[in-house]
This record gives structure tokens, sequence and C-alpha cells, in this order.
């Protein structure tokens, strides 16, 4: 089995141990790393500034060195040569004198000497020193002379001319034997013009002393020149060397002000470590083992918390501390993760000796060796025991919670799936609008009465769905809105009758009942609709009935009754005229005898058309009783009614019936007087009706 990184290192004595912990832990909390690096080349690479600088002047040195020896070596060469060529010259010329000086000795002995052999030997002698001459004059020509060096040696060469033709007169007379004038041609005369020949040549020479004299002199100054230079580069490299060792000096003092810094600096790093090291130990576990996982330090929290001494846990693994809580992948994982080099967190749960649990949050760090391998671990742990037992009885408290929240919501989901039910199978149409009036619910029964689905009900504006702009109840609806809107919460609302329009456009009658409820601070509207149109039809027609004669179609007595009361309020009110007619028919129980009774049915009938087309639109014309009727014409006087009385009357004597030839009807009428009761205003026609009878019939008769 691999040996595990955690917890384990320990050792009673490690302080260097310590320190690289807490150095690998810590160092990058070192303060100095946030001091200002240094930005000068000489205080980052000192050394290599130092050599370089050094190096510099070494080369301006040897450079100077170099120069000015090569110059002086030049110089010296110069001088060779130039002396070398002077001694050329100076020797040919010699070589030229002294053959000359010997020419003339010889040219004097043979003068002297009488034996003839001997002369001529001394003859060919003076002739070879003549060649002599010459080849040292023709060398000496060869060299590339300068002006005054030609200029004398031409002189020489006249001079020479001049002599050697006076030699070649004493030479002829010593041939002839002519001892004595060749002596005197000698003394007086050659030896003068030779005299001559030799200064030349002496100047040459003296000439070739001049110039050798002037080389070496100006030798002599380049040499000056040259230690000038050399003094001079010397001398700068010397100050230059002296700057660059006051510049080092400086920038070397700086620097190790700069180290002395730094190292107080790290001096304080170190009691910051020192500090941090004893808080750490305070408060956290520090462990550290070893690349194979055996422990080789422990920190006293280590000791206290695990119950194991220090002895007990050194050359350890973590199997010590193993709860036996974690499968083993756990630990597999974790000994992957730091075994390459990663840092690995996690929270474990380990064993005291005594055999009890305790959790702890837990970071190792791996520490890598030149070669990037994990040469040893650094395990820092935080006991978290009462944490976990927190987050035990929270996850519990949650488990329970949850089971609550679970049985409730399925309580709940029951209660709405039975909500559900029973306004789906309501037969009235339960809505639900929010406080912009959109829909936010829509049942089954809504689908029937409004004509729309629930797809397409939802989100839209109640009132926009089923009130058209144009319905007379759209105000009645859109106030009951409003009211809701302001009611408390939970208010029922009274039930409105409204008309509303389906979804094709037809209409039909609903019961609304609204009420207004808050749903999480939000006003909503809950309406109930039932659809009415049936028994809205059953009342329209029970209602028809109650107030109109059934066998004429006309308004009833009843109907009469409640019109006349309202009209005479308000004739009284606003004193307006008001007038009202009784008419009978003559006679008609003659009719129904004669004819049967349906035959005065239809009388009755057609007789009632025929008012009815003659009556203005403001008259309301009603079935009296029996044979009788009334009409009531407001905003009308009396006479007035009594045209119209009297055109009804004559229109129904011209009438022609349908089965019997004539009809005739009397008419009593009057105008309504201020404080009337109802009696008296019906009693004054109903009098000018019998007056009317009594008078004949077929009469119209005021009271
Ligand atoms: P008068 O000229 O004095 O009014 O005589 P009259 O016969 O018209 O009046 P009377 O009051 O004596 O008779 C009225 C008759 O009208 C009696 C009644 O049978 C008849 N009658 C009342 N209501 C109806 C009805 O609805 N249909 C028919 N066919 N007859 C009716
Ligand atoms: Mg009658
Ligand atoms: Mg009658």
């Amino acid at each position: 089995m691999k040996p595990s990184p955690q917890p384990s290192p320990a050792s009673g004595g490690g302080s260097k141990r310590e320190g690289a912990c807490y150095e690998l832990a810590e160092l990058s909390a070192i303060p100095m790393n946030q001091e200002k690096q240094p930005s000068h080349i000489l205080e980052r690479y000192p050394t290599r500034v130092i050599a370089i600088s050094f190096g510099l002047v070494m080369v301006l040195m040897l450079t100077l060195l170099v120069f000015s020896l090569s110059r002086l070596s030049a110089i010296s060469s110069a001088l060779d040569a130039v002396a070398e060529e002077h001694n050329n010259h100076a020797a040919l010329a010699y070589t030229m004198y002294n053959s000359s000086r010997e020419r003339a000795f010889l040219l004097n002995n043979i003068t002297f000497d009488a034996d003839p052999a001997n002369r001529a030997e001394k003859i060919r002698q003076f002739y070879d020193l003549g060649t002599t001459f010459g080849n040292a004059r023709t060398k000496l020509r060869e060299y590339n002379l300068v002006p005054a060096e030609e200029s004398m040696l031409e002189d020489q060469s006249i001079f020479t001319a001049v002599a050697l033709n006076l030699q070649q007169e004493v030479i002829n007379l010593v041939a002839a034997d002519r001892m004595k004038e060749a002596s005197r041609l000698l003394q007086e005369k050659a030896l003068p013009a030779q005299e001559r020949e030799f200064e030349v040549i002496n100047a040459f020479i003296q000439f070739q002393v001049e110039e050798t004299r002037n080389s070496v002199a100006a030798a002599s100054r380049l040499h000056a020149s040259a230690e000038a230079t050399l003094i001079t580069g010397g001398g700068a490299a010397i100050v230059l060397a002296f700057l660059i060792a006051i510049f080092v000096s400086r920038s070397m003092s700086d620097l190790m002000l700069r180290l002395s810094r730094t190292k107080a600096r790290l001096e304080e790093s170190v009691r910051d470590l020192e500090f941090q090291k004893q808080a750490l130990d305070e408060h956290a576990i520090v462990s550290i083992t070893d690349a194979l996982g055996r422990i080789t330090y422990v920190n006293e929290k280590f000791c206290q918390v695990s119950q194991y001494s220090v002895e007990d846990l050194l050359g350890q693994d973590h199997r010590i501390l193993n709860s036996g809580v974690h499968p083993k992948e756990f630990f597999s994982g974790l000994w992957k993760t730091i075994t390459s080099g990663k840092v690995w967190h996690g929270e474990v749960c380990n064993r005291k000796k005594n055999g009890s649990f305790y959790w702890v949050e837990t970071t190792i760090r791996p520490v890598l060796d030149a070669g990037g391998k994990p040469c040893q671990y650094v395990t820092i742990r935080t006991e978290i025991t009462r944490i976990k037992e927190a987050e035990q009885v929270l996850q519990r408290g949650k488990e329970e919670l949850e089971n609550l929240v679970s049985e409730r919501t399925a309580e709940l989901r029951e209660r709405e799936e039975l909500l559900s039910l029973i306004t789906s199978s309501a037969h009235d149409a339960i809505v639900m609008v929010d406080d912009s009036g959109a829909l936010t619910y829509w049942n089954e029964a809504a689908d029937k009465i409004f004509g729309y689905n629930r797809e397409e009900a939802m989100g839209r504006n109640f009132l926009a769905l089923i009130v058209p702009p144009q319905s007379r109840y759209r105000e009645k609806y859109e106030t009951g809105l409003k009211q809701l809107a302001t009611t408390e919460s939970g208010h029922a609302g009274e039930a409105v009758e409204l008309e509303i329009m389906r979804k094709d456009g037809s209409e039909c009658f609903v019961e609304l009942s609204l009420s207004s409820v808050q749903i999480r601070g939000r006003w909503h509207g809950i309406g109930i609709a039932r659809d009415i149109t049936d028994r809205k039809l059953a009342e329209d027609k029970l209602k028809l009935q109650a107030t109109t004669d059934t066998l004429t179609g006309i308004a009833n007595r009843r109907l009469f009754n409640s019109f006349l009361e309202t009209e005479m309020r308000r004739a009284a009110r606003h004193h307006l005229p008001l007038a009202v007619m009784l008419m009978d028919i003559d006679h008609f129980k003659q009719i129904n005898d004669g004819y049967g009774h349906q035959v005065g049915d239809d009388v009755l009938v057609e007789l009632t058309r025929l008012v009815s087309n003659i009556i203005r639109e403001h008259d309301f014309f009603a079935r009296w009783g029996g044979e009788e009727f009334v009409i009531l014409s407001p905003n009308c006087d009396v006479e007035s009614m009594r045209l119209l009385a009297e055109k009804l009357r004559a229109a129904v004597e011209t009438h022609s019936f349908s089965d019997i030839s004539r009809v005739t009807c009397s008419f009593g009428l009057t105008e309504y007087r201020a404080g009337d009761s109802a009696e008296d205003f019906i009693g004054r026609a109903d009098a000018g009706l019998y007056r009317a009878k009594e008078s004949g019939r077929n009469r119209v008769e005021m009271a």
C-alpha cells in the first residue's frame, strides 16, 4: 500500500524543518517581495559591471601601448633606413675620395720613379683606381639622390673631368720620359685641379653627415611625441580607472546599504514568520512527511488533538490516524494529486489514539526538489469537528424539513388537484385577473361560456375579451372593477348581470360575481360567471306576460298604472300637460252574442292594431279591461286629446272589420289637474265615457 502524505511529519527537534515548512508555506507573503526591485544595472549585475569597466580600461591601456610602441618601432625603422642610406652615400663618397687620392699619390710616385717597368705597373694601378672610382660613382647615382646631392655630383664630375685630363697629360709626359715636365704639370696643375674635386667630394660627405644628423633630430622629436602620447594615454587610462573605481565604490556602498536593508527586512520577515508559526502552531495542526509519506515532523497541536505523542507519530504513516470513514479511492485520489505536485484540499475524518473521531479541514502542499518531484509534503489542518457536528445537525434538520415540505407539498398538490377538479367540473366560469386586468386563471366552464379556450384567454385583458367597447355594459363593468380594486382583500362584490360577447360574436347574459384577494401584495380579482341567458329570457317572458295583455299584445292595466304614476309625478313636478282617454266598444256584448266570442276577440285585436297605427309615438296605449282601452298622452292638453279621440272614433266607425260590418266606440277624456290622484284623474275620464254612452254612443266627451 502506498504511504499516505496525510498528516505525518513530525519531529520534536526540527527547527530547521519548521523553518523550511513555513518558508514554503508563507514565502509568497514575505514583505521584501513588496520592496522596489533594484533597477540600476550595477545593482543588478555588480560584478559584471566592474569586470567590464576594468576590461575597458585594460583595452584602452593596451591600445595606447601598442599604438605607442608601433609608433616608436616605425620611428626606429625610418631612422635606420635614413641612416643606412646616408651611410651608403657616405661610404661610396669615401671610396671615390680614397681612390682619387690614391691615384694622386701613384701619379706623384710615377713622376719620380726612374724604372720604366715600375712606372708601367703603377700606371696600370692608376687606371684600376680610376675604375674603382667610376664604379663607386655609378652606384651612388643609382640611389634616389636629392637635388643638392645631384648638384654636388655634377660639380664633382666637372672637376674630375678637368683633373683627369691633366693627369692624362702627366701620364703622356711620363710615357715620353719627360719626367721633369710631367712632375711640374702634376704639381702645378693636376694636383690643384684634383684638390677641387676632393673639396666637392668632402662637401658631399659632409652633406651626408648633416642629413643623418637632421634625421636623428627628427626621430628624436617623433620619439618624444610618442612618449608624450604614451604618457597622456596612460594618464587618461589611470584617471578613467580612478573614476571607475570611485563610481564602483559608490555603487558598491549603495549596494551594501541596500543589502543591509534587505537583511533587515529579511530579519523582520523571519520574525514575522516566527510569529506566524507560533500563531499557526496555536490554531493549526501541522505535520511534514517525507516522499514516502512517513511522518518526520508534527507540532504540539497535532499531538494535542490526536492524543499521540511525538514518539508515537514519528516514522509512522497516515494509517495510524485512519478512521475508516473514507473509502480507499478517497486516499488514492489524494495521493495522486500530491504526487503530481499539486496541492490537495479537503475534509478528512481522523481517529484519535482513544479511538474517537475528529474532522479536519486539510491542505497538503508538496515540496518539490530541484527536479520538480515532491521530496516532502507539508500538511496543515484545522479541526472542524464541531462544524461537522453542526452540519450533521443541520443536515438532519434539513432532511426533516424536506420531508415536511414534501408531505405538505403532496397535501397541497392533492388540494390543488381537488380544487382543479372542482373548478373544472363547475358549471360556472371561474376566472382570475391580476391588478392589470390580465387573466391568470381560466377554468373549463369559462371555455364554454366565453367561447375562448384557456390558451387563448390566459394573459389577455378580461374586459377587452368579453365586453365589446360599444357594449352598454362596458362602463358598468369598468366601474365594478375599479371599485373592486379599491376594496379590501376578500371583499365579495354583488353579482351583476352583464351581456357579454363570445369569441364567435354571439351575445349572452352572465351573472358575474366579483371578489378581490391579495396574493403576495398584489391585488387579484376573482370572477365567477354563470350563463343566465335562458333564465333571462324566461324572466323577460314572465315580465312581459305580467305587463302585457295576452290577447292584443299591448300593455295591460298593471303596466299602465305604473306608467300613469310616473307621468303624473312628472307632470306635477314640471307643470306639464297630461291627458288621458278611455274608449269602450259600443254594444260589444251583442257582438259576442251575435258572432261568437272568437269574433269578439278578433275585433279586439283588430281594433288594437287600428288604434296603434293612429296614435303618436309618445302616446301610451293599454287595455283597461274587457272591451275598454286607455290612452295616456304626456305633454298633451285636453284639446289635442280630443282631436285624437275624434280621429280614432272616426277611424273605428269607418273601418271595415273582418266579420262585422260596423263597430263604434265611445270616448271619455280629461286633463290632469294639480293635486289629482290616479283615481281622480281616471275617474273624470270614466265620467266622460259614461256621458258619451248616455248621449248615444260613438261620441267623445270631456270631463
Ligand atoms: P255598452 O255599449 O253599454 O258598452 O254595452 P256593451 O254590451 O258593450 O257592455 P257590457 O258591459 O254590457 O258588455 C261587455 C261585454 O264584453 C261582456 C263581456 O262578455 C264582453 N267581454 C269582455 N271581455 C271580453 C273578451 O275578452 N272577449 C269577448 N269576446 N268578450 C268580452
Ligand atoms: Mg264596457
Ligand atoms: Mg261596451
